[in-house]
């Protein structure tokens, strides 16, 4: 190293007269030496450091092709539903979370991706350079249901990836990032939920494998994760087309979309089955049972085809299978030109058409529901027609086969849920059907909007749909005639003059035409439509007397 002593000594205090340098010079230079010599040792050992480091993290030739998701322009994510054969031998990109996964050995890794209830297999395979060790041991430490971006080729397995629900494909992963990450420890696992709807109710039990059997409950109480599940994903893109059929039926016959007010100021339809809104600005308010009301004011306002979707609420305390304080409604009212059946045969028609586009349409989505739901069966409609019988008609099939009808036959009440499953079945095996209806209903059990029966004043103009022997819909022709309306609400010992009903009896003065219409349970078309055993089941997040969250 060279010195730091200066060469020229002229002008230099630290060098003496006689050119040597001074005492205080040389102590300088030593302590100047040392210095160097520090930062040297400092710098050799901060390079050798930086090398080894290196030489590490050379060792992984695929470090850039995993790990968190930087930020960056990629190419074009495929939606899992997307792939077929015709992506074979090419690259693709998709965005899915881990269902699970399995490490074979230090090179190779398994992960099962699903999106929205597919899934597909991904291998993970250390080859060369392009897929490193660190790269397949990282993959397999990711958790269970977090959502990782992966690119890679498609290949054909052989034989099928037989637990996949794309088993012809499967994808060779050359990259792979954390998108975000699922916590180690969730209450309920998509695969759990994945089995068959458990025979039980009871908590904490396990079935002959030992795998937790999620109850109802359970799968309710973590919805969230619950409607991840493949089965679930096809419910609700089942219920989607419903709404949308309906939607569309009623668009192409000329109807409109209304939407009718769900604060009332009165309770409307009987006080027992409404919630009330204690705080509507110092006033209560209610919430609406059905739109009946405002449906025949639009009516009486000109509207002349009238349909809501929209939510019903009721207070009633049934802890049943079928029934829930909030629902989706589907709900129709329109004028007719001659008789009320020209609108009973709308609404028939209206049900085929449904029941027969969910069947062209979405074979798929039925298929994995019936995979999980498979008592049911496919829903018959002989024919595509549906079967309208009488009242008394349903009665006496349920008399001839040996059911007690005493309370029907007098007039006293309406079908008990059981009679009503038991007229579908014996319908089912007398008709080959399972949708119809029963036209002609008792007044003393319809509501008292319902228009009398013209003949028999026992009678009414009305009729019940039913699916798969439970109720889908309660229509009927309405009085439009505001005596009769009137007269009719006495004798129900209602009020026409109390605040909730004095509009809606007014809309009638002024003259109406004669209507009439129905309400559908969304919800409960799907349920037996698809032959689910819950109303609960087609509902994404169910309220019923014990359940308000989530
Ligand atoms: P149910 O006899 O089954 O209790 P309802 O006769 O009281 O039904 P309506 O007032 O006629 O029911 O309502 C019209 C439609 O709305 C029903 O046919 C059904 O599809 C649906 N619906 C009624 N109540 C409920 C509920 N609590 N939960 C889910 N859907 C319902
Ligand atoms: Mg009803």
């Amino acid at each position: 190293m060279e010195s730091s002593l200066p060469t020229h000594a002229k002008d230099n205090p630290n060098v003496s007269a006689d050119g040597a340098p001074s005492k205080n010079a040389l102590k300088k230079a030593q302590k100047e030496a040392e210095k160097a010599a520090k930062k040297a040792a400092a710098k050799k050992a901060d390079e050798e450091k930086r090398a080894a480091q290196q030489a590490q993290t050379s060792e992984d030739t695929a470090k850039d092709k995993y790990g968190e998701l930087p930020q960056e322009e990629g190419p074009i994510i495929t939606h899992l539903k997307k792939l077929g054969e015709d992506h074979v031998d090419k690259e693709v990109t998709v965005i899915a979370r881990i269902h699970n996964s399995r490490s074979q050995s230090a090179k190779l890794a398994f992960l099962m991706l699903r999106q929205q209830g597919k899934t597909v297999q991904a291998v993970v395979a250390a080859n060369g350079e392009a897929v490193s060790r660190q790269m397949v041991k990282w993959a397999v430490s990711l958790s269970v249901n977090s959502f990782v971006r992966v690119t890679g080729l498609i290949k054909k397995p052989d034989p099928p990836v037989a637990s996949a629900s794309i088993s012809n494909l499967e994808l060779h992963v050359t990259k792979i990032y954390l998108l975000a990450r699922a916590a180690e420890q969730l209450p309920m696992q998509v695969k759990d939920a994945e089995r068959p709807p458990p025979a039980t109710a009871e908590e904490g039990q396990v079935d002959a494998e030992g795998a937790p059997i999620v109850t109802l409950k359970t799968r309710l109480d973590n919805r969230v994760i619950d409607l991840q599940t493949e089965c679930n994903q096809a419910i609700f893109t089942i219920s989607d087309a419903v709404e949308g059929l309906f939607t569309e039926y009623m668009r192409k016959s000329g109807s409109r979309q209304f939407n009718t007010p769900k604060i009332l100021g009165a309770a409307t339809e009987g006080g027992s089955g409404v919630f009330e809104v204690s705080n509507y600005f110092g006033k209560s308010g209610f919430l609406a049972q059905s739109p009946q009301l405002y449906k025949q004011m639009l009516i009486a306002a000109d509207c002349e085809s009238v349909f809501e979707v929209g939510p019903v609420f009721r207070a009633e305390n049934s802890n049943t299978h079928r029934h829930l304080c909030e629902f989706t409604g589907l709900d129709f009212e329109m004028v007719f030109d001659h008789h009320y059946h020209e609108v009973l045969g709308f609404a028939e028609q209206l049900i085929v058409f449904i029941i027969q586009e969910l069947q062209a349409r979405y074979k798929d989505e039925i298929a994995v529901v019936h995979r999980y739901f498979p008592r049911a069966g496919d829903f018959r409609i002989k024919d595509g027609k549906a079967l309208r019988l009488k009242y008394f008609d349903g009665i006496k099939i349920l008399r001839d086969a040996g059911v007690d009808t005493t309370e029907q036959d007098n007039y006293v009440t309406d079908l008990t849920t059981a009679q009503e499953k038991r007229l579908g079945q014996l319908i089912r095996e007398k008709y080959d059907t399972d949708f119809y209806v029963l036209d002609e209903f008792p007044m003393v059990v319809r509501p008292f909007y319902t228009k009398q029966h013209p003949t028999d004043p026992k009678l009414s103009n009305s009729y019940d749909f039913f699916m798969r022997g439970e109720e889908i819909m309660s229509g009927a022709q309405r009085i439009n005639d505001a005596a009769e309306l009137e007269a009719s609400m006495r004798s129900k010992g209602l009020d026409p003059d109390a605040e909730g009903f004095v509009d809606y009896v007014n809309a009638f003065r002024q003259g109406c035409r004669p209507h009439a219409g129905g309400g559908l349970g969304l919800n409960r078309i799907v349920m037996f439509f698809l032959g689910l055993d819950n109303v609960r089941q087609a509902t994404p997040f169910p309220r019923d007397p014990q359940r308000l969250r989530p």
